[in-house]
Order: structure tokens, then C-alpha cells, then sequence
């Protein structure tokens, strides 16, 4: 799940929005904002705005892998190795009939 660039709002601005009026955000917005501290969503490791992105992308173990497994299934980073040998079955089978499907394109169009 990718979040558009430029929704996000620096800490010190929300909460003083939150305690204020909720007004001016935009102007009170800071180009360092990048540096922030935030929470992961998924873990709730703190770290910098910036290296957000890269931590749920390669690092956070509890963030879902992409969207969904190819079997459906949601499987978060480091539940894939119990996944992967849970399904193994459901998997090939799954593979097979993709498979099958591709085979069938292919003699259809010979
Ligand atoms: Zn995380
Ligand atoms: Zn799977």
C-alpha cells in the first residue's frame, strides 16, 4: 500500500492543529518535516519520516508482503516462511492451474 507524497503533515504541526483550531496547516507546514519521528503503522517502531518507506518495504516483519499472496492470503514478512511451507500444496496447485491455462492459450492459437 503506497501513500501518496505530500498528505502527510508534520508531527509538530498535527498536534497543534489537534490542540488548536485545526487552522493553517499548510502554512505551518516545514520543509524539514522529512525528519520527523513517526510510528510505523504496522509495527509501531518509531523512526524517521523518511526512512519510513524503506523500513516497511524491506525491514518492518510485520508488514504484509505487497498487497495479497497470489493465493489470496495476506501473509505479513515474518509469517512467509510458515506460509510458504503451510501452503505448499494449495500453491502448486494453484501453479498448475495457471499453468494449464497458459498451455490451453497456447494450443488454441497453433
Ligand atoms: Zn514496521
Ligand atoms: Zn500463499
Amino acid at each position: 500500500m503506497t501513500r501518496s507524497r505530500g498528505t502527510s503533515r508534520c508531527a509538530r504541526t498535527a498536534w497543534r492543529a489537534s490542540d488548536a483550531r485545526g487552522s493553517d496547516l499548510t502554512a505551518a507546514h516545514e520543509p524539514l518535516c522529512e525528519d520527523r519521528i513517526v510510528s510505523c503503522e504496522h509495527c509501531g517502531e518509531e523512526l524517521q519520516a523518511k526512512a519510513l518507506e524503506e523500513h516497511k518495504n524491506s525491514t518492518c516483519e510485520e508488514s504484509p508482503l505487497g498487497d495479497v499472496d497470489f493465493c489470496g492470503e495476506t501473509v505479513k514478512r515474518r509469517d512467509e516462511e510458515a506460509h510458504l511451507s503451510a501452503s505448499v500444496a494449495q500453491h502448486l496447485r494453484l501453479q498448475r492451474a495457471s499453468f494449464e491455462e497458459q498451455l490451453e492459450k497456447v494450443e488454441r492459437t497453433r
